[in-house]
């Protein structure tokens, strides 16, 4: 079980999501712009974010540059979603301090291994040293 904090502008997608992950047992918080993702993140404290990167009054791109600049929340694992996989998202979203990356349309499973990895859990859902 992790606290993870889910940005996304995109309704649906924001409350699939959250249900699969809260299926999963995960605490999920949410979070529909940037400004707003840099609110629930110093005051939820989330374990883990997952950052749209297209969304309203500030980017995700700008959130997380934001999110790591802060030492409140500079440690935080940051996994960027892109609905697009142009050439050089990958390392703009590493540029601007995400963990990992993950393109839209968002395989599940492959999600859920980039989470547990960044939060030190062992594939078979138990805690790594
Ligand atoms: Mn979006």
């Amino acid at each position: 079980m992790a606290r993870i904090l889910l940005v996304e502008d995109n309704a649906t997608n924001r409350e699939m999501l959250s249900r699969r992950l809260t299926r999963r047992g995960h605490e999920v918080s949410e979070a529909v712009d940037g400004a707003d993702a840099l609110r629930v993140a110093r005051d939820a404290s989330p374990d883990l974010i997952l950052m749209d990167m297209s969304l309203p009054i500030m980017s995700g791109w700008d959130a997380t540059t934001a999110l790591k600049a802060d030492e409140a929340t500079a440690g935080i694992p940051v996994i960027a979603l892109t609905a697009h996989a142009m050439v050089g998202d990958r390392e703009k979203a590493l540029e601007a301090g995400c963990d990992e990356f993950e393109t839209k349309p968002i395989a599940f499973p492959q999600l859920i291994d980039k989470i547990n990895s960044l939060l030190g859990v062992a594939p078979n859902g138990s805690a790594a040293g």
